[in-house]
């Protein structure tokens, strides 16, 4: 995904919470891959899932602890970021039989899959209420 593109995700992905009375603290994201076309983008990282360098270093910036922390996502390999640092996880998204193969081949299963981002807020409200 190009910055821009991006940017423009950021700005309105922030306007909609505002609506709704709420915030981010802070955006962790990488642009990096392997075999990018754009230089400055190529290459190997740790903060390209799976692997949890951002999780880390939000960690290490606000102090959380991830064991007790939460991980959502929409793919397998948000899953697997999570569960390589102990985060509970959650998949949105509907479960196909493909998706349950994947899951087992890369022990990737989520604790919690759910079909909306709604619902992955209301089931982390019940487990920290
Ligand atoms: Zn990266």
């Amino acid at each position: 995904m190009m910055k821009s593109n991006f940017e423009k995700i950021r700005v309105k992905m922030n306007r909609e919470l505002e609506k709704a009375d709420a915030h981010i603290d802070a955006e962790y994201y990488c642009f990096h891959h392997p075999s990018a076309t754009r230089k400055e983008y190529r290459g190997n990282c740790d903060c390209r899932k799976p692997k949890p360098g951002l999780l880390l270093r939000a960690a290490k910036d606000f102090d959380l602890n991830l064991r007790e922390s939460f991980m959502v996502g929409d793919s397998l390999v948000d899953v697997e970021a999570g569960k390589a640092v102990g985060c509970a996880t959650f998949l949105i998204g509907p479960i196909r039989c493909e998706v349950c193969k994947l899951m087992e081949e890369k022990s990737a299963r989520p604790d919690v899959v759910l079909s909306s981002f709604l619902e992955v807020a209301r089931a982390i409200e019940e487990r920290v209420t």
